[in-house]
């Protein structure tokens, strides 16, 4: 755990230099106190440049020149969902078009694309608690032999373990017993922080009909992941009504939550994007420059050792920034679904993104839906083991193939 988060800075009336936050984050070896991380997310175009280089500084003592991407595929189980974020395609309601549950049939059809172009990593990503708003959802999910969403989730899982898939689990927000009965078939599971303000669920807010995006909640379900050993990932979502120290806020929040249980694996820096058709239709996207920001003062409040993301599907014309700004992953790329989050953005070629890395200086590889730091006996349930030990293998063997090839 790297960053030491003082928080005194946080009460000085006055807002530090950028010239002062920066010198102390470099004095410091590269970690943030709040009220300076506040200063640098604030940085002027000239300064974003002294910005990055001390992020991507931190990035490459402590990463290397090394960018990885998990090789995915991507099962939305249902998107149904009982919340309504003003920035959301995803969701439907029973009766709308488009709303759908998986069957088996397709569940098994898509693990077998996803296995037979190499996939590693089965995403199962849902909308929040269906079955507590749809009667309709409750009939289905009888029909289909389940009494809850986890439960057929648990399924899935067993199904893409089955196929040669190691599951990644996004469910919204989870209890701990739903979680205990999901340890055992993931590797890991994630629930994106989003934000650590309530102020963007007040009225006329994005999170206003969205229930389970209230911080605490979200908070509460991190923190005892960590209690259970769960290898997580989190992040912030940018651009949603929240100011620039709202960002710093919740990065802090999530350094708190990894310090005291030490199971975040990842965070995501991840962008909003405008899409027709949502309230947020017309809400001005977050620019290069904020990603840029973020990412690079997330580096530094984080650490050197937190593994940092940024989507490339939804920063096509920016990937040499995001790379300079200090992340080292690239999260989840699928040659066989789309990203049913962002439909139409669609994944980078991996051959291109492999060399705009090369052109950057780094390298790209591919991982596992649980980073190395995390095979450990007590973040990864006994029974996973050797599925882990085997992909991982394969990558070995498939970056030995490539090599050989070249
Ligand atoms: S963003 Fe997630 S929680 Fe919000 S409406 Fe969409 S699916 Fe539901």
């Amino acid at each position: 755990m790297g960053p030491d988060l003082d928080r005194r800075s946080a009460c000085t009336p006055e807002v530090p230099s950028f010239a002062g936050a920066l010198a102390r984050v470099l004095d410091r070896g590269g970690s943030s106190a709040i009220g300076d991380a506040h200063a640098l997310i604030r940085c002027g175009d000239d300064e974003l440049p002294a910005l990055l280089a001390a992020a991507g500084s931190l990035r490459d003592r402590h990463k290397g020149r090394h960018v990885t991407y998990s090789r995915k595929v991507f099962l939305p189980i249902t998107n149904l969902c009982r919340d309504r974020c003003s920035y959301c395609t995803f969701r439907k309601d029973p009766d709308d078009p488009g709303a759908w549950t998986m069957q088996r049939d397709e569940i098994r059809e898509w693990l077998d694309r996803g296995r037979v172009q190499g996939c590693k990593e089965a995403l199962m990503c849902l909308g929040d608690s269906p079955e507590a708003a749809f009667p309709s959802y409750r009939t289905t999910l009888a029909r289909i032999g389940h009494r809850s969403t986890v439960d057929y989730v648990y399924e899935a899982c067993e199904m893409a373990l089955a196929a040669g898939l190691l599951p990644h689990t996004n469910a919204g927000v989870l209890s701990s017993e739903e979680m205990q009965r999901l340890r055992p078939v993931n590797v890991s599971l994630g629930l994106m922080l989003e934000s650590a303000s309530p102020r963007l669920c007040a009225r006329g807010m994005p999170h206003h009909h969205a229930p389970d995006k209230e911080p605490t909640r979200r908070l509460a379900m991190i923190s005892e992941a960590g209690r259970l050993r769960i290898p997580f990932t989190t992040g912030i979502l940018l651009g949603i009504g929240e100011t620039p120290e709202e960002r710093v806020d919740a990065l802090f929040a999530i350094a708190d939550l990894h310090r005291a249980h030490g199971h975040i694996q990842e965070v995501i820096v991840q962008n909003f994007r405008a899409k027709d058709g949502i309230p947020m239709a017309d809400t001005p996207e977050p620019t290069a420059g904020d990603m840029a920001r973020a990412i690079a003062v997330a580096r530094l409040v984080l650490g050197g050792d937190m593994n940092l993301q940024a989507p490339p599907n939804l920063n096509p014309d920016d990937h040499r920034l995001l790379l300079r700004a200090g992340i080292n992953d690239w999260g989840g790329i699928s040659p066989v679904t789309r990203d049913y989050v962002n439909p139409e953005a669609a994944w980078p070629r991996i051959a291109e993104l492999a060399e705009t890395c090369r052109t950057e200086g780094f390298t790209l590889g591919e991982r596992l839906a649980i980073y190395p730091e995390y095979t450990r006996p007590d973040f990864l349930d006994p029974t996973l083991t050797a599925p882990v030990d085997r992909l991982g293998s394969r990558i070995v063997q498939e970056d030995a193939h490539a090599v050989a090839a070249h």
